[in-house]
């Protein structure tokens, strides 16, 4: 780059606006489940990756768990060499074309931008989402499987953890098995983030390619019941765990028996994947008033899942407030423009019901913020004789989850655990169990995809040392 051009990017962020990419207009998202969001076209993406000042010291790395090389990239878009900053990007990420639909960027790489507090930040996620997808259009992404390394690895779980594992681990040589509860792989990218903010396709896409790597995927395969984790370390030289954490927290309030009381994943599913799982008995959403209970990003989902099926009004009740609410404020943003109704420091003491069993309303407690807790943020307390009622017809529970309890008497059982219920690892993520490595969900608590791929990548590198030092 000349230096009048240098000097010129340097002051771009002050000259253009940053720009978000379109967004489908709220009355039309709510009749379908597609995404709301579309991509930049090249032009406003090489314009939008000119705004990055090339700091020496990119705060925004820090801001990205996954420490993405965001300035070299965005140096490379805004010359138009597209290819090769996909190249990069997908250097130190193994799901780029997912975390930059799915990653709350506020919080995380955007929210950590200089540029915070002079202009908008650069609009990292939808860059990043755009060189991806040009690569998935262009060819840039090779399938080759890498040379065989003659040893095995079991993954246990096809969420985001399992699936960045076993592509670390494929490209390092090793012949990967992935075994999945489940009939559809992809964890919680299918069977929970819904499609209006992940279209299934590109988690197939993805999957795909993994195949094409040479990565085997064993369907409806439930390790701990229908195979043993000890008959696994037998046949394989090491086993990833990444079995994310789906039993959700109980409704611990009186009426909680009632029928129109649902958890979040059934909802999720039933109304967003055409899938085979969790047929059940079908959750009447139409025409109904909907209170969804918690505000994280489930209960966002809920809310904006129920709008599209038809709910005559989807409420979130959330004990504190809009401040301490642990959901992406993008998706609040989404949620609100949709229609979905927020009750910030409210929070259920009971449920209601009519005499055939069924839940009328939700019985509620202002509450008032005190002192910062453990977590840093302000504990509620009731405020005394503030109760009221609140009308509701269907119920959605979105407390959060722990983790699936093994069969008493299973090898996973015996792995240690902390306090929470997640597997204990040490620095390489390795567990209680020599050769049993683990990330995600199942050891962090409920977190973030980006999370879990970071947790894939240092166990598969925990791995690659850990045989390493051990005869083939
Ligand atoms: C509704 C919802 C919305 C979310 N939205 C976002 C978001 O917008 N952005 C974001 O970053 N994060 C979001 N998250 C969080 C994110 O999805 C998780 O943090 C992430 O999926 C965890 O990945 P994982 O690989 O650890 O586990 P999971 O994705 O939970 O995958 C675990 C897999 O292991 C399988 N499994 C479990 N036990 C066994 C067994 N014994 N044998 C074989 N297979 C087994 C399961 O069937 C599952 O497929 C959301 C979560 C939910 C529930
Ligand atoms: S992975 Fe997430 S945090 Fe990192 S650059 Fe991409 S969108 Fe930002």
């Amino acid at each position: 780059m000349s230096s009048e051009t240098d000097q010129q990017s340097k002051y771009a962020w002050s000259l253009i606006n940053r720009a978000t990419p379109p967004k489908r207009p709220a009355a039309e998202r709510v009749g379908d489940f597609k995404e709301i969001y579309s991509e930049f076209d090249e032009a406003t993406a090489r314009e939008q990756a000119a705004r990055c000042i090339q700091c020496p010291e990119a705060l925004c790395m820090t801001g990205c768990p996954l420490a993405n090389r965001i300035p070299e990239w965005m140096a490379l878009t805004a010359q138009g060499r597209f290819l090769e900053a996909a190249e990069l990007s997908r250097a130190t990420s193994n799901l780029p074309e997912i975390c930059s639909r799915v990653c709350p960027q506020e919080k995380l790489c955007e929210g950590a931008c200089i540029l915070n507090g002079r202009a908008d930040p650069i609009a990292i996620g939808a860059i990043e989402r755009f060189i991806n997808e040009f690569a998935f259009a262009h060819g840039g992404l090779d399938a080759t499987p890498a040379p065989p390394n003659g040893r095995k690895v079991a993954i246990i779980g096809s969420g985001p953890g399992g699936l960045a594992c076993a592509d670390e681990l494929a490209r390092l040589g090793y012949g990967v098995t992935i075994f999945e509860a489940q009939a559809v792989p992809g964890g919680l990218l299918v069977n929970g983030i819904p499609a209006f903010k992940l279209e299934k396709h590109i988690v197939e896409r993805r999957i795909d390619l993994l195949v094409r790597r040479g990565v085997e995927f064993r369907l409806n395969v439930r390790v701990g019941w229908d195979v043993s984790l000890a008959g696994l370390r037998e046949k394989y030289d090491a086993v990833f765990l990444g079995i994310g954490a789906q039993k959700p927290k109980p409704l611990d309030v009186p009426g909680a028996e009632l029928s129109g009381i649902v958890d979040a994943l059934p909802l999720l599913i039933q109304k967003n994947v055409a899938s085979p799982l969790m047929a059940g008995v079908p959750i009447g959403v139409r025409g109904r008033r909907v209170a969804v209970l918690g505000g994280g990003d489930t209960a966002m989902d809920c809310l904006r899942t129920a709008l599209r099926d038809g709910a005559q009004e989807a409420v979130c009740l959330y004990r504190r407030d809009l401040a301490n609410m642990p959901g992406s404020r993008k998706e609040y943003a989404n949620a609100l423009e949709e229609g979905a109704q927020f009750r910030f420091l409210t929070n259920p003491v009971a449920l209601l019901g009519d005499a055939a069993g069924r839940v009328t309303a939700v019985r509620c407690v202002r509450m008032e913020l005190g002192a910062p807790d453990a977590s840093g943020r302000r504990s509620p307390r009731a405020v005394p004789g503030s109760e009221f009622d609140l009308p509701a017809d269907l119920v959605v529970v979105a407390y959060g989850f722990d983790p699936v309890p093994f069969p008493p008497g299973s090898d996973l059982a015996q792995t240690a655990t902390d306090k929470w219920g997640g597997f204990k690892t040490d620095e390489n993520l390795m567990t209680s169990l020599p050769g049993v490595f683990a990330g995600g969900d199942s050891v962090r608590g409920p977190s973030l995809v980006v999370h879990a791929v970071r947790d894939a990548r240092r166990a598969a590198q925990g791995i690659h040392r850990y045989l390493a030092g051990k005869p083939a």
